[in-house]
């Protein structure tokens, strides 16, 4: 887009000079907006078609029905959740990477949802991701929902606890064998529980 616009300068200074008959100028104009209109729509069909790639690669998983939803509102949240724990499961935001406790962690165990105590993962799904968060290849089934999260540039597979409906990460395609997942968890709104 820079060079369209040098180009641009050319042509009007060519002009100003009185070395560009007016019509050709018209005409040089005219061929520099064709192109950049070819690569705006160039550009913007590579983004739906990045978009529509990433939907179809996205992992739709359910919450048990047998599990009851939490109606609570955000004055409940706010007394029982520090600000940092509120803004991930209340909020989606996400922790930095390697803050928590739970990154390099491989004690036996369980982890449970900060907010409702509801279990997530046992200690046998977490692996080493290398990425700076908690990872788990699997989840307890029936415990954790994915959605559609649409706060990015991309939309990316969000997941929330079943019970409370805290936002707890985001699920990657590129975890190990066999199931392929990647649980990337806040550890901050994880409660860990030995054996
Ligand atoms: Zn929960």
């Amino acid at each position: 887009m820079r060079g369209i616009c040098i180009f641009k300068k050319r042509y009007t200074s060519r002009l100003l000079a009185g070395r560009l008959p007016a019509r050709l100028y018209a005409q040089g104009i005219s061929k520099l907006n064709k192109r950049n209109f070819l690569i705006v729509a160039g550009g913007f069909a590579l983004f739906t078609a990045l978009q529509l790639s990433s939907t179809q690669n996205r992992v739709a998983i359910k919450a048990s029905p047998h599990i009851k939803k939490w109606q609570k509102d955000d004055k409940f949240w706010h007394e029982q959740l520090t600000p940092t724990q509120y803004a991930i499961l209340r909020t989606g935001a996400t922790e930095p990477r390697f803050s928590s406790q739970y990154t390099n962690f491989y004690e036996v165990g369980t982890y449970s949802c900060q907010g409702c105590d509801l279990e997530l993962f046992t200690a046998d799904m977490k692996y080493d991701s290398n990425t700076g968060w908690p990872s788990f290849s699997d989840h307890i089934h029936g415990h954790l929902e994915t959605y559609t999260d649409l706060k990015g540039m991309w939309p990316k597979t969000g997941y929330r606890c079943a019970r409370c409906a805290g936002h707890h990460g985001h699920l990657i395609m590129d975890g190990p064998l066999p199931t392929g997942q990647r649980w990337c968890n806040n550890g901050q709104v994880l409660k860990f529980k030995g054996v």
